[in-house]
């Protein structure tokens, strides 16, 4: 009996917390491009987690802006904040199985330990102060947590010594990105993880929370950041203009060199559908760079 060779799943993951900027832009594109050259699926996760952060209406902007640049998700959209019940399981297990622990250290009680939790030294009165919800940490033991990233080979992390016991659910009852986006790439059942370089040093701690609660850890690529003409990274807080789903296809050709490909295969196409498949066609993922390309403004090449 032969065994199938699973199917490559990969997602785009967006928090709304306003629009799509180039560099997000170019996360969705890149994460795109691996799952089609792969005969893949392309999955979108809105991940609102954090009502105060959010900006109303962004979800659905995204959502218009990715379809705008040919980007539909092939299986329906998961809305983070319709998942706390599966949180609420995972968590429970693991406090169970002795990974996880309650927590009322505040920020105050850690600043001498640049925020890093080895231990509960919150005072006696505020460690018996049951009105208050604790928060929920895993317990983080000794040891390098590595993995061979496909862009930036192998990235070892102690997550004891550089991190620390980290958060799993909030003392104000809010989810911890680290256990939502474990628990839900596996639900999803995704094998891929592309993302931006951001994300690089949170995937160690992903990969405990996988051994803890025994999921399969998926292969992880994170992609260049985009940078600014001056060389500043274009970050998702960043006052970063936002690209325009009006007209998507300078966006697209500026993601595509963020990617290191060439973007001379969309000269002369009008529509996003044809420059899609040429990107697609002409995609090559060893060229994708490891570092920021040094300027998108002047890397751009204008369409002949
Ligand atoms: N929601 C995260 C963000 O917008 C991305 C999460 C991920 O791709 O793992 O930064």
């Amino acid at each position: 009996m032969s065994v199938q060779p699973t199917r490559y799943r990969g997602r785009f993951a967006p928090s709304p917390t306003g629009p799509l900027h180039p560099g997000s832009l170019t996360a969705a594109l890149g994460s795109w491009l691996l799952a089609r050259h792969h005969g893949g699926d392309w999955l979108l996760r809105i991940e609102d987690l954090d009502p105060p952060r959010e900006v109303r209406g962004a979800a659905a902007q995204q959502i218009a802006t990715l379809a705008a640049f040919g980007m539909t998700s092939d299986a329906p959209i998961v809305w983070q904040s319709t998942r706390g019940g599966a949180y609420a399981d995972a968590l429970e297990r693991l406090l169970e199985d002795g990974f996880a622990f309650a927590c009322r250290c505040s920020r105050n009680d850690l600043s001498d330990y640049e925020g890093i939790h080895h231990a509960c030294i919150a005072p006696v009165a505020a460690r018996a102060d049951t009105t208050r919800q604790p928060a929920i940490r895993l317990r983080v033991g000794e040891g390098v947590v590595g993995f061979d990233d496909a862009i930036h080979g192998r990235f070892e992390q102690d997550v004891r010594g550089e991190v620390g016991d980290f958060v799993l659910r909030r003392a104000d009852g809010l989810w911890a990105y680290q256990l939502a986006v474990v628990v839900d790439d596996a639900a999803q059942g995704i094998t891929h993880v592309v993302r931006g370089a951001d994300l690089l040093d949170s995937t160690p701690r992903q990969i405990l929370l996988q051994r803890a609660l025994e999921l399969p850890t998926p292969a992880y690529a994170h992609l260049p950041l985009v940078r600014d003409a001056s060389g500043r990274k274009l970050s998702k807080s960043d006052a970063a203009r936002p690209v325009d789903p009006a007209d998507p296809l300078p966006a697209l050709r500026h993601a595509l060199i963020a990617l290191g490909q060439d973007a001379r295969v969309l000269n002369g196409i009008g529509s996003v559908e044809i420059a899609l498949q040429r990107a697609l066609a002409a995609f090559d993922p060893t060229c994708i760079p490891r570092e920021p390309m040094p300027s998108t403004e002047t890397t751009l090449v204008s369409p002949g």
